[in-house]
């Protein structure tokens, strides 16, 4: 039996660096999670500090499209 493809929580989703815009890392989410931290007021996921290759340091990544 082949494993379907199901719609699940867990979205892909595209980061690209804040400060200059590249495009840098895809990145997978649990949907329900940020709806949970969002009423439970904890920390968002984004935006994300990842290193950025374009300007050589780390900086805040933030979520650029979704994926399919
Ligand atoms: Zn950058």
């Amino acid at each position: 039996m082949a494993a379907k493809k199901k719609k699940g929580p867990r979205q892909a989703v595209g980061l690209k660096c804040s400060v200059c815009g590249a495009f840098g890392y895809i990145t997978q989410y649990n949907k329900n999670n940020e709806q949970l931290k969002k009423q439970t007021g904890g920390d968002p996921t984004f935006p994300l500090k990842k290193y950025c290759s374009v300007c050589c340091a780390h900086t805040e990544h933030k979520q650029a499209k979704k994926l399919k």
